[in-house]
């Protein structure tokens, strides 16, 4: 069919260990065309039977935990620790989602003259476009509930990283889903992903990657007024005020930044000190930072890994060069895309490591005054995804979680992302939300019926 291969990198090493297709322009039709064609059946499956489905997919999954996380060890350099979890999270949301189904009630309106009733109706094929830093959460987020909701799904993984999706689609036939329903697509962005856009048979499309490419796919939506979910860049700020537990946050900052090498979209990559502890602060980060453990992800140990690909890390670079460096952690100096968590001093607001998602381990410092100044540099960027404030003060935890825009947000502590509660961001960071008890929702159109009662 005139397809193409991808190779396949290992971070760790920077050597190729596999390929895969890449799909062309007929081929994406193609698989797009069979998962139209499998709409129908999909959607009328009985909810009681879709759910159980979907549980029996979630206990496949269970039961690949451990392949499907040395696979993601291997392809995307995660920690293993990281890639059980993400696996897992696939399974959790899929279980979760599971019981929506049967709970899809529309609602009965009280009008004059007859009955009036609302039903969810499903949407019909759902792109899903993920990129290569969350590789099997990010999949999951969108396939669970789209799949709930009787949409049937085609997906196409990031180029770098193709493995885990493959092999969750392959998953789904084993576990009962018929051809057709969950279907995976990997190639290029301006080939699979594009034309996702572009098909008319595809009614949604569901895009998590940069904001650069977020605006293009929502641009190109227009034309067929296709829905969009769109989960983007972030720049998240960690603000710690004077009264917090300095000790706890200084312990759990490096976590917040370079989990992942830094390539999360809610990194806490700014940090916000009240300059009145600004000193004591740093001087309680610097051991924290130097003993994050960078090493083989495949050690439980590990807390970090290499960065995606050697073009990345070139990228991350550009952002150290020239910048201060206020102290620096350890990585192997051995190949693959290794990098050191590293802590930079901004000096103005206008500092490229402050203002840029660096998408790598690159923390960018910076004191202020009072509550007011900390809000006002916290929305002091385009994006809004995700963030942390460290206070004991009740009241200023809620005025500043009320002020800050963003859209999900912790008080001591770091957490974005739990699957029962939304997910997505403001401003230039997205556009809907995931996640939560919503979610299905947004892979739905509301359909409004009157009946008339007659004379
Ligand atoms: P990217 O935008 O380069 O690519 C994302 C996906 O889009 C890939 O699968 C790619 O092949 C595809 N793509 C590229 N060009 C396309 C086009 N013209 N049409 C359709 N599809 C196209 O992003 P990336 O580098 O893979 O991921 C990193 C970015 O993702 C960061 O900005 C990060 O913040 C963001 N991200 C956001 C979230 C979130 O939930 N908000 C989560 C993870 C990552």
């Amino acid at each position: 069919m005139g397809n193409m291969t991808t190779e396949v990198i290992n971070p760790s090493t920077g050597a190729v260990f596999t390929t895969v297709p890449s799909l062309d322009l007929a081929a994406t039709d193609a698989a797009i065309e069979r998962a139209a064609q499998a709409f129908p059946a999909w959607r009328a499956v009985a909810p009681g039977d879709r759910a159980r489905l979907l549980r029996r997919f979630a206990a496949v999954v269970d039961a690949h935990i451990d392949e499907l996380a040395g696979l993601e060890v291997r392809n995307a350099g995660h920690t293993i620790g990281n890639a059980r979890w993400e696996a897992g999270n696939v399974r959790d949301v899929l279980d979760y989602y599971a019981g929506a189904p049967e709970r899809l009630s529309g609602r009965q309106i009280p009008v004059p003259g007859g009955l009036d009733v609302t039903f969810h109706e499903p949407l019909g094929v759902v792109g899903i476009i993920v990129p290569w830093n969350f590789p099997m959460p990010i999949a999951g987020w969108g396939f669970g509930p789209a799949l709930a909701a009787g949409n049937t799904v085609v997906l196409k993984p990031a180029e770098l990283t193709p493995l885990t999706a493959i092999r969750l689609g392959e998953l789904a036939l084993e576990a009962g889903l018929p051809e057709g329903v969950f279907t995976i697509v990997p190639g290029k962005g301006s080939i699979v992903g594009q034309r996702f856009v572009t098909h008319p048979a595809v009614r949604k499309v569901c895009f998590t990657g940069s904001t650069e490419v977020g605006k293009s796919i929502m641009a190109g939506a227009a034309d067929q007024v296709k829905r969009v979910t769109l989960e983007l860049g972030g720049k998240s700020s960690n603000i710690v005020f004077a009264d917090a537990d300095l000790e706890k946050a200084a312990a759990s900052a490096p976590g917040s930044v370079f989990d992942n090498a830094g390539q999360d979209c809610c990194a806490r990559s700014r940090l916000l000190v009240q300059e009145s502890v600004y000193d004591k602060f740093l001087a309680l980060l610097e051991p924290a930072v130097k003993a994050f453990r960078v090493t083989d992800p495949a050690r439980t140990d590990a807390e970090m890994g290499p960065l995606i690909s050697a073009s990345h890390r070139k990228t991350v670079e550009t952002y150290v060069e020239g910048s201060d460096v206020a102290f620096r952690g350890d990585a192997p100096k051995t190949d693959g895309w290794w990098f050191p968590p590293t802590v930079l001093l901004a000096h103005s607001t206008d500092d490229p490591h402050w203002r840029e998602e660096v998408f790598g381990p690159v923390l960018s410092v910076l004191p202020f005054t009072d509550e007011e100044d900390a809000v006002r540099l916290a929305n002091d960027t385009e994006y809004g995804l995700s963030g942390s404030l460290w206070t004991r003060d009740l009241g200023r935890a809620l005025r500043v979680s009320r002020a800050v825009e963003t859209g999900a947000l912790s008080v001591n502590s770091h957490s974005s992302v739990r699957y029962w509660t939304p997910f997505g961001g403001m401003k230039q960071s997205g556009l809907g939300r995931e996640l939560g008890p919503d979610a299905l929702l947004s892979f739905t159109d509301v359909k409004n019926v009157f009946m008339a009662m007659g004379d």
